[in-house]
């Protein structure tokens, strides 16, 4: 079962650390996603999850990230919850490996163009805020937009390991924040400590659920674990949302969708299919035009 838990410590740096293969895997499966595809959308989902409800409560994070490169828009929202979903524009993108057999996430997503973020909840009103792309390999993408956007000094790091069945090995990342009262030798222990751990893709080979990470990242500080929950990909959709969609369309659309035997609908989130019949269609549209008693 996928994982994200928080840490404070005594020395003013918080620590979030989530581990997604299998979430990362759900959405590979549905959207049919290639190597790089599952690569660029894993690193965006563990990024949004690490970014939700972590900084205010009960927040809710939309992240677009609108490269230049083959792939397109890549859309994942995650809720406070730990649920997460997203898609990519081109699924089936393939782009030359970097180097040593890896993957090149930012030739995929591109290396100009905007990071967006929405974060809102039930109550308030969303808040929407950007950054331009940095490198387009998430990660530092999503660090500079915490710093230039919001203020937040913090160092992101995200790791998607695919298979050579194209499956998914492992996934995970973690978020570090420092507080305004955080000790410059604080900040500097933990530093060292990152650049001593080296890439995350390479510790989460070794370490699939990333067992000892918080202990090297912020080895010599006081840590204290404050939150523990688990994390999966699901959507908000619903045959009865479809047919919500379907209710407000006008008079001519409805006709067009009648000339029809059945009416696909396909949720971009999560590629599942919703079918309707004529009939169905008919009594839906029926209902819709009924005066409200
Ligand atoms: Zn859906």
């Amino acid at each position: 079962m996928d994982k994200i838990c928080r840490y404070t410590t005594k020395e003013g740096v918080r620590m979030a650390v989530a581990v997604t293969r299998d979430t990362v895997e759900e959405a590979r499966v549905r959207h049919d996603l290639s190597p790089v595809a599952t690569a660029a959308l894993g690193r965006t989902m563990t990024g949004a999850l690490l970014m939700a409800g972590d900084f205010k409560n009960e927040e809710n994070v939309s992240l677009r990230i609108q490269g230049d490169g083959p792939l397109g828009v890549v859309h994942v929202d995650a809720f406070s919850n730990n649920t997460v979903r997203g898609y990519v524009d081109n699924p089936h993108v393939d782009v030359p490996l970097k180097y040593a057999g890896k993957l090149d996430v930012g030739a995929a997503v591109g290396h100009n163009g905007d990071v967006k973020v929405t974060r809102f909840t039930k109550l308030r009103q969303d808040y929407t805020s950007q950054s331009p792309i940095q490198t387009g390999e998430i990660a530092e993408d999503l660090a500079y937009y915490l710093y230039t956007s919001e203020q937040i000094p913090a160092t992101i790091s995200l790791g998607v390991l695919v298979d050579t069945d194209q499956t998914t090995k492992a996934a995970g990342g973690f978020l570090v924040q420092a507080l305004p009262d955080a000790t410059d030798e604080a900040l500097a222990q933990v530093e060292a400590n990152i650049n001593e751990l080296g890439p995350i893709s390479k510790y989460l080979e070794t370490h699939p659920d990333a067992e000892g990470l918080v202990e090297r990242v912020l080895g010599g500080l006081t840590v204290e674990k404050v939150y523990e929950g688990d994390v999966r990909f699901q959507c908000t959709c619903s045959r009865e949302r479809f047919e919500g969609v379907l209710m407000t369309l006008t008079d001519k659309d409805k006709k067009d969708l009648l000339e029809d035997e059945t009416t696909e609908l396909v949720c971009h989130y999560c590629n599942e299919k919703y079918h309707f019949t004529r009939d169905e269609l008919k009594q839906l549209f029926k209902e819709a035009s009924q005066p409200k008693s």
